[in-house]
C-alpha cells in the first residue's frame, strides 16, 4: 500500500499527495497513452543519489515520441523537481516515478488538443520482490501470454498501456504458485520479464536478449553489462535466448530498477544451475549494491545527489 502522504509534482506544482488527482475523462485513463520511468534513489555515504537519471530522463523523453506527446517541461525543471519532492518529502531512499500523459480535453483516439500532463511522485519501496528474494532467488513461471512485438507497439518506448500484458503474465504466474513471469517474444524467444530485463549465466559467459527482442532497453541492464565486463565476463547481449537455453542455464537473474538483481532460482519447477544464487549472479549483485550505495567511487558520472 501506498504512503498516502506527503508532496506531488504536477504540471509544475508542489501539491499535497490527495490532491494529485486525474478527471476520469483524461485520455490517458481510457487508451493507455501515458509514458513513464522507474528510478530509483540510494541512500548512500554521501547522502541521498539518485542512479542513473540522466539515462532515466533521456528514456522519458524518449518514450513520448512514436506518441507524438509533447512534454513542455526542460530536463532542468524535471530535474528541480524530482530533488525538491525527495527532500519535501524527507525520504533517504525513495522510488520516483515520473509519469507523462494525454489528460483531459476529447476522447477521440486522435489526442487532438489534450494537454501532455507530467506529474513525478517519490515514496519509499523496499525489495520489489521482496528481501528474500535478493538472496534466495525466486520462481518463475514462463508465460502462456507473449510480449507484444515490436512491429506492432514500440516496446522500446516505457508506456503505461504496455504494462496490461505484463499484469496478465505476472498474475498468471502468481495464481499459479509462481512468484514473476518470464515473457517470451512473438517469435518464441526468450525476452524479459513484466519489468525486469532476464540474463543467463553458461560456462562463465553472460547473455542476455538483443534490443531487437522486443525488450525495454533496461538501465539496470545496461549497469550490469557495464560492471561485467568491468571484471573481466564477456557478455553477449544481441543474442536470442530460446526457451530451452532456460534450463540448461548454469544461472539466471533478472535486472530492473525496482527488481535491482534479482536471482531466479527455479523455471517451471526446474531448478536452475543448484537452484539458488549462483556464484556469478552474487558477484554482480554484491557489485550493483556496492555500487548504488556508494561503498566505491566508481561511476560517479552515474550519480545526482539530492
Ligand atoms: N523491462 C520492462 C518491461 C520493464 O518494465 C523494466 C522496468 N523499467 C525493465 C525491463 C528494466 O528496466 P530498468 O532497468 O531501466 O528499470
Amino acid at each position: 500500500e501506498m504512503e498516502a502522504d506527503g508532496t506531488i509534482w504536477m504540471n509544475g506544482e508542489y501539491v499535497d499527495w490527495e490532491d494529485a488527482t486525474v478527471h476520469v475523462l483524461s485520455h490517458g485513463m481510457h487508451y493507455g497513452t501515458g509514458i513513464f520511468e522507474g528510478v530509483r534513489a540510494y541512500d548512500t555515504e554521501e547522502g541521498t543519489a539518485i542512479f542513473r537519471w540522466e539515462e532515466h530522463l533521456d528514456r522519458f523523453y524518449d518514450s513520448a515520441k512514436p506518441y507524438d506527446m509533447d512534454i513542455e517541461f526542460s530536463r532542468e525543471e524535471l530535474t528541480e523537481a524530482t530533488l525538491e519532492i525527495v527532500r519535501r518529502n524527507d525520504l533517504d531512499s525513495a522510488y520516483v516515478r515520473p509519469l507523462a500523459y494525454y489528460g483531459y480535453d476529447s476522447l477521440g483516439v486522435s489526442p487532438g488538443d489534450c494537454p501532455t500532463d507530467v506529474t513525478i511522485a517519490a515514496w519509499p519501496w523496499g525489495a520489489y520482490l521482496g528481501e528474500e528474494a535478493l538472496k534466495n532467488g525466486i520462481e518463475v513461471k514462463v508465460s502462456s501470454w507473449r510480449k507484444h512485438s515490436s512491429s506492432q507497439i514500440p516496446t522500446n518506448a516505457k508506456t503505461t498501456g504496455l504494462y496490461v500484458n505484463s499484469l496478465l503474465a505476472g498474475e498468471e504466474a502468481r495464481r499459479n504458485g509462481f512468484e514473476e513471469a518470464i515473457v517470451l517474444n512473438k517469435e518464441g524467444n526468450v525476452a524479459e520479464g513484466p519489468g525486469e530485463n532476464i540474463f543467463l549465466v553458461r560456462d562463465d559467459e553472460i547473455y542476455t536478449p538483443g534490443l531487437s527482442e522486443s525488450i525495454l532497453d533496461g538501465i539496470t541492464r545496461d549497469t550490469v553489462i557495464t560492471l561485467a565486463e568491468e571484471r573481466g565476463y564477456t557478455v553477449h547481449d544481441n543474442v536470442s535466448i530460446s526457451r530451452g537455453e532456460l534450463h540448461t542455464a548454469d544461472e539466471l537473474f533478472f535486472t530492473g530498477s525496482a527488481a535491482e538483481v534479482t536471482p531466479i532460482r527455479q523455471v517451471d519447477n526446474v531448478e536452475v544451475g543448484e537452484g539458488g544464487r549462483g556464484p556469478v549472479t552474487e558477484e554482480l549483485q554484491t557489485a550493483f549494491f556496492d555500487l548504488v550505495e556508494r561503498r566505491t567511487d566508481d561511476h560517479e558520472e552515474w550519480f545526482t545527489y539530492v
